[in-house]
């Protein structure tokens, strides 16, 4: 009687983020893999980013990954940002288009997190278990990959360490992935995508001033030939656009020395086993410099859709180009 029970209710929650009108990643993965591009996974804390954010995808026609990190959660309030998701569903429907749309939690790092997740609608999770040892990483995938099977929900685990800040997430140094380890990894744990380290970073300070950012296309191949087809994907891949930073430092901000990763290195990855490419510092970087102008260049200015609505448009701007130059997931929806 009990099991029975437990069924009916599995199979209710089963229907959650699928009732939501949201998707999970495994159709998208399999076709960008075939597709030879990559899924755009933007994050949001708040109204404008997501205006901005599913906007693009309709105007490119572009599947898209709505990405929330656990500070988003505490920042926007968890109930009001599944909300949030379930209205850009049926706001893109409104623009006159039905593109697929993820919910994925960015960064997990506990079954505790995925389980409220997974229970207030996302439909991918990431579990990031890239700080403990080896055995630690695998077993915890695993427990966060049996748990989020039940309802079909897509997970991202980690192997290796990206340097840099991004949330609650920080590292100073940087390992690279180890090819050796990915196909043990994957099989193990049976997750359903990887990302991995090859030189990306997070944050807007990457690089050192005077060092070339290079992306480790040979490891990235490598990881490949061990698991071929297997979807891949590049966190900390902001390119820090040098006109954002720029008009920042224009209109009163003090950005030094913020470098980030090459676009036409991350389209070169989005063709190959890349199907995932996470978008973010960019993004802040775009909303920042357009609040700045709007502040310094009117004083007198107070209505705060005078200044956010700018944003918002230069937002849009970015993902656009973004999803036709980068990702090259525009058509794919
Ligand atoms: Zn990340």
């Amino acid at each position: 009687m009990y099991n029975f029970l437990l069924s009916l209710l599995i199979k209710d929650m089963q229907a959650f983020y699928k009732q939501l009108g949201l998707v999970n990643t495994h159709n998208l993965f399999a076709k960008a893999s075939q597709g030879g591009y990559a899924i755009p996974a933007f994050n949001f804390n708040n109204l404008e980013q997501l205006q901005a954010i599913i906007s693009a995808a309709v105007k490119t026609s572009s599947p898209v990954i709505l990405q929330v990190s656990a500070g988003a959660r505490k920042y926007a309030n968890q109930t009001l940002l599944r909300y949030l998701a379930e209205g850009a569903v049926a706001y893109a429907k409104e623009l006159g288009k039905n593109i697929p749309i993820v919910l994925h939690l960015d960064h997990g790092d506990s079954l505790e997190l995925v389980r409220s997740c997974v229970e207030s609608g996302f439909s991918s999770v990431m579990i990031d278990g890239s700080h403990l040892d080896y055995e630690a990483n695998v077993a915890l995938t695993k427990s966060v990959v049996e748990y989020a099977k039940l309802y079909d929900v897509s997970v991202e685990g980690e192997l290796g360490i990206l340097a840099g800040v991004e949330d609650e997430v920080s590292s100073k140094t940087h390992t690279y992935t180890e090819p050796d380890q990915v196909e043990d990894f994957v099989k193990r744990t049976e997750v359903n995508s990887l990302a991995i380290a090859i030189g990306t970073s997070h944050g807007a300070f990457k690089f050192k001033p005077g060092t070339n950012p290079e992306i480790r296309m040979d490891i990235l191949t490598e990881i490949a030939k061990r698991i071929p087809h297997f979807p891949i994907v590049l966190h900390g891949s902001s390119s820090i656009p040098h006109q954002y930073v720029d008009q920042i430092n224009e209109y009163g901000g003090k950005l030094e020395n913020a470098i980030g990763i090459p676009e036409d290195q991350l389209r070169l990855a989005a063709k190959s086993a890349v199907c995932k490419i996470n978008i973010d510092s960019d993004g802040r970087l775009a909303m920042t410099a357009a609040i700045r102008k709007v502040l310094a260049t009117s004083p007198a200015e107070f209505d705060p859709r005078k200044y956010l609505g700018p944003a918002r448009d230069a937002l849009e701007e970015l993902y656009i180009h973004k999803i036709i130059n980068v990702l090259g997931s525009n058509n794919q929806a």
